[in-house]
Formats: structure tokens, sequence, C-alpha cells
């Protein structure tokens, strides 16, 4: 995975446990021992300050005794997929995290409000809109917060370069440029199901794509009212029975500006961003990496800024902590997750009609700026 080499040398292993949570720090239960979870959430709570491993739900009771063993979690807070839904006798668990194949974030959502919980799910929020709908009318009807992971709000290079552009010192941004995507392996169980239309909702498009469509947006700070989009797959590549491969859009903002985007399963791994202004320019490659990520700045007499790097997972965590004690706006909606499925599925549908122009205005509008909220660390 894109980025687990990158920012794996930079977290600490699992094998330590964690240390006692703090007075007033909000419990997490994680959803799906897979590859993030165990690569980057569970160590990730070393590095919170306001959330803890509270429990764990695996359908693997060997994985779930090993990992509670390593992190010092009595059995009572190991659960599977089955029992999952009496967490709700638990007030230990405060937030449940999902980190499921997409196809499974809107149940296992949707269960974790019904039982009062308090939700962080991993992005795409969902594999259809309707789903994404249905997440929020629960959480609604729960009176609970539902929150997407969608991390780069977070991390100080990108809250860095939002900051930068929000502040006119390069000008308006004309152009915005984003590339995601990675060579994809149908032999690793972890992308066999990213390979898989009805469980991932759209291949490399949902995976990495949804970077650069959020990406896009958050640069910017503006929606994007039409779209064009190409597809480009070969069907004899094993890998790409059902979903489409590469994609390249372009979408068109009120401002002028104009952002396009590619993703694929088939290209050298990359998450990079390009920002063009009428004075300056900005390039993040790596932009959206787990760790290592490096910005350019040119032009105007404005420097490279210094970037202190931190652990961005455990960071998003403490935000959502901080959102269930009241302490923090919420910067991830849900409703910010389901604008970026019906932009993903706008890509779908001219790329579909051979790059028609396809109408975005959804009416969304985010309320809160992550720029303006989440703070930078000094450097
Ligand atoms: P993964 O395949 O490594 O892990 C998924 C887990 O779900 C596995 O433990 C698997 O055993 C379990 N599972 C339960 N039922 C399953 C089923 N029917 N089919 C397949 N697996 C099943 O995936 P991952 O890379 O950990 O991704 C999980 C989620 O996290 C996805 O939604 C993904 O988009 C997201 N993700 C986000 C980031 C990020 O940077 N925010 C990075 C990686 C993944």
């Amino acid at each position: 995975m894109i980025g687990a080499g990158v920012g794996a040398a930079l977290l600490p292993s699992i094998a330590r446990g964690q240390t006692p949570p703090a007075k007033g720090s909000v419990g997490f239960a994680i959803v799906g021992l897979g590859k993030l979870s165990l690569g980057q959430l569970v160590p990730g709570f070393r590095n919170c300050k306001k959330a803890y491993l509270a429990a764990l739900v695996s359908g693997s009771e060997e994985k779930a005794n090993r990992v509670a063993a390593e992190q010092k979690l009595p059995s009572r807070a190991i659960y599977n997929y089955a029992d999952f839904d009496r967490i709700v006798a638990d007030p230990g668990i405060e937030v449940v995290y999902i980190v499921l194949p997409n196809f499974m974030h809107a149940e296992y959502t949707i269960r974790a409000l019904k039982a009062g919980k308090h939700v962080l799910c991993e992005k795409p929020m969902a594999t259809t809109i309707e789903d994404g709908q249905r997440m929020i009318a629960a959480a609604k009807a729960a009176n609970r917060h539902l929150m997407i992971a969608y991390r780069c709000h977070y991390e100080p290079m990108n809250l860095v370069g939002m900051r930068l552009l929000r502040s006119g010192k390069l000008g308006k941004p004309r152009i915005v440029v984003t590339d995601m995507g990675r060579q994809s392996d149908l032999s690793d169980p972890s992308d066999a199901w990213r390979l898989d239309m009805k469980k991932s909702g759209g291949g490399a498009l949902t995976d990495m794509g949804v970077y650069g469509v959020n990406g896009a947006r958050y640069l910017l700070n503006e929606e994007p009212t039409e779209v064009q989009a190409w597809s480009r797959t070969d069907r004899n590549d094993p890998r790409f029975k059902e979903v489409e491969d590469l994609y390249a859009w372009q979408f068109r903002f009120p401002s002028g500006a104009i952002a396009n985007g590619s993703t694929s399963f088939s290209y050298a791994g990359t998450m990079s961003w390009h920002v063009m202004c009428e004075n300056g320019k900005m390039t993040a490659d790596p932009g959206c990496f787990y760790g290592g990520n490096r910005l350019t700045v040119t032009g105007n007499g404005v420097e490279t800024p210094q970037i202190t790097e931190i652990d961005q997972f455990a960071r998003e965590m403490d935000w959502m902590a901080d959102v269930v004690r009241g302490r923090a706006p919420m910067v991830s909606t849900a409703e910010e997750g389901v604008q970026d499925m019906r932009l993903m599925e706008a890509i779908m549908e001219s790329a579909a009609k051979g790059g028609a122009t396809v109408a975005t205005n959804f009416g969304f509008r985010r309320p809160v700026d992550p720029a303006a909220v989440v703070d930078v660390p000094a450097a």
C-alpha cells in the first residue's frame, strides 16, 4: 500500500503496548484488523493524547487475541462481527472506527450508531451514495457524530499548503494537478476486494483517486461545477475484469480554476499534487503519504516552509476525541464523504459517455475549512 513503506519507518512498532489512557480520554473500538489497522492505527494510539484503544472487532480470533495481548487489552475487549452489537453494553467504547472493506462501511457504521457510539469511518465513506445517505440519517437518528477519516485534513504539510493558498501570497490558484495511484496486486487479499466493483465501489478511483478529488477541493476551498473524464482499461489484464483502471478528469471551479486529476491501479506508486498560481507554484510530491511528504514552493519571494512531521493518524483520532468531547468542530463531515462520492460518480458517468460534460453543482459547501481550524505544530 502506498505510503505504508514510507510511514512505517516513522511510526513505532506494534509490540510495546499502550500507555494507560489519560483521564478524560476517549475509548475507541477498531473494527477490522487489516493492513491499515495493524500498520498504522493500532500503533498510532501510542502517539494519541486524547484517544485510546479500548476494543478490537475482528473475524479472526487468533489475530484479535494476538493484538489484544500486545496491546494489553483484556479478553472482554475482543469482539467478532457476529457479537459486535454487544459493544452497546461497554461504556468504555465511545467511538467505533470502521476500517473494513468499503462495502462493509455502511452496515457497521449503522450498527455502531444504533449501539449509541460515535463513528469514525474510513474513506471512501461507502460504495453507493444511498448507503452514504443512510449513514448520515442513522447518525442524526442516534444523535451521534459521524466523521470520515480524511487524514490529509489533519496532516501538517497539506495544512501548510492550504494556508499558503488562502493567504493569497502566490496569487489566485489557476491549475491544480492531482495524481494518486499505484500498482495493484490481485494476489494480495487486501487488493482483491479493491479490484471487485461491488466491494470497492470503483477500483483505483474510490481507493486512491478519492484523495485527488478531495484534495482539489480542500486546496481550492471551493466546489466544482462540472467535470469531464476519460478512462482507459486493459480488459486482458486479469486485475481489471470488473473495475476501470485509469481515470483522468478535469473539474472546473467557480473561481475559474481547473483541477486535472488522474488515478490508476497500473501505474507506479504516486500521491502528488501541484498548484499553479498567478505568481508562484507549489509542488507536494509526495503529497499524501503516511509520512515523508515534501512541499516545494517557488515564486513571489515565498520560501518553502519548514514543516514538522507528526503521526497524522494519531492526530486524526485525537481530533475525533475532541469532537466527541465538544472541544473541536467536525471538519471531515459525512456530507463531505457523500460529496466525494457524488463527484466520483460524475467522473464515472462522464468517462462512460466518452468525456461528456457532467454538471456537479450538488449544493454542498464545506462548513469548516480545515486550514482555518486545524493547527499546525510549530517547526
Ligand atoms: P485490508 O483488506 O488490509 O483490511 C480489511 C480487513 O477487513 C481485513 O482484516 C479483513 O480480514 C477484514 N474483512 C472482514 N470481512 C471481510 C470481507 N468480506 N472481505 C474482505 N475483508 C474482510 O484493507 P485496508 O487496507 O486495511 O483498508 C481498510 C479500509 O481502510 C478501506 O476502506 C480503505 O479504503 C481504508 N484505508 C484508508 C487509508 C488511509 O490512509 N486513510 C489507507 C488504507 C486503507
